[in-house]
């Protein structure tokens, strides 16, 4: 867990569920037994609609973000299954969260954000300036900013505590804490679920950039948990704007970010302080380029399920 106090909405109270935790953007709650005592082998994830920029989480809900993110990463563990066993248990889930949330397995966690990159941006291209390297692999001069990698390369980082970074972690250093076998285990399926992401995702014009996984043990073996290849665990990039040598246009976040940074946001990154409501136009463009970017990926019309609206 990392990151700030959520804003907005708080995590709802359900029925039957013990809150647990509540992230920069999901809450999770332990079902309750017959005893009403928490179990420990479940875990209910929720994702809000909220949405952070610029590291902030913003205090205006993009409706529908939860759900239309909870049924991407179902339909991603669908198209990854023949690749790795996935943690999902039902989506019959409480009338209040339905569409939005989902049962899992409760596991042991890989201690590693398990990342992976497919072309070069953001923390990768600082290193690479600075060093000519990528988490530690020495790569080809003249690369830039939206340079394809020939390959996915493995660039692992550290799960900080609450409020820190995460910080890059050698290969080396996944192994001493793992373990050789399943660090080896992690970069081939990590570097794996982003080369399948991108062969389906580009056939039908969305770039997976990068992207972050993570994995829970189940009896010695590797189980994807958290979420996958949503726009919040990786970069989407529209693919017909890809031009190496600048920052590429993000698929979901482009209008948030460019309103903060304009003058009408009378928002100073700069200054430290938390941005401003977004308004309600802003809203709805970032609403409908999440629910282009789930249409595009699984061929299926949005049509929202949830409760409450
Ligand atoms: P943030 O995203 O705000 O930086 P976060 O990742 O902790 O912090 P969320 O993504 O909102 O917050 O919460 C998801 C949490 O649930 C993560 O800590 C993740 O490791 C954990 N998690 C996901 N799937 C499982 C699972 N099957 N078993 C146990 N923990 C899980
Ligand atoms: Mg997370």
């Amino acid at each position: 867990p990392s990151g700030a106090v959520p804003a907005g909405p708080a995590a709802p109270v359900l029925d039957g569920y013990a809150h647990v935790y509540s992230g920069k953007v999901r809450d999770l709650y332990a079902p309750l037994d017959d005893a009403g005592a928490p179990r420990d082998d479940l875990l209910l994830l929720v994702a809000s609609d909220r949405i952070s920029a610029f590291d902030f989480v913003l205090d205006t809900p993009v409706p529908d973000k939860g759900e239309v993110l909870t049924r991407m990463s179902l339909w991603w563990f669908e198209q990854l299954a023949d690749l790795v066993p996935n943690h999902v248990v039902s989506t019959d889930v409480p009338d209040a969260v339905r569409g939005r949330a989902v049962l899992v397995r409760r596991l042991e966690m890989l201690p590693v954000e398990c990342v992976a990159r497919a072309y070069l941006t953001g923390g990768g291209l600082r290193e690479y300036r600075a060093d000519g390297t990528v988490s530690g692999l020495t790569l080809p001069e003249g690369l830039t900013d939206g340079s394809r990698f020939p390959e996915p390369l493995f660039t692992p980082s550290t799960k900080a505590p609450e409020g820190q970074h995460d910080e890059p972690m050698s290969y080396a250093e996944v192994e001493a804490a793992v373990g050789p076998s399943l660090a080896a285990r992690a970069r081939d399926l990590t570097t794996r679920i982003l080369a399948r992401g991108n062969e389906i995702a580009q056939a039908r014009g969305i770039i997976v950039a990068d992207t972050k996984v993570e994995f829970g043990v189940e009896a010695d073996e590797l189980v994807l948990a958290d979420e996958v290849l949503t726009p919040d665990s990786s970069r989407f990039w529209p693919a017909d704007q890809w031009e190496p040598g600048h920052p590429q246009p993000s698929f979901d976040k482009e209008f948030v970010r460019e309103w903060l940074l304009s003058r009408a946001s009378g928002w100073d990154k700069a200054s430290g302080e938390a941005p401003p409501s977004l308004p309600d136009d802003v809203l709805e463009r970032t609403r409908a380029k999440y629910v282009e970017a789930y249409e595009r990926l699984t061929g299926e019309t949005f049509r929202p399920r949830g409760a409450d609206r």
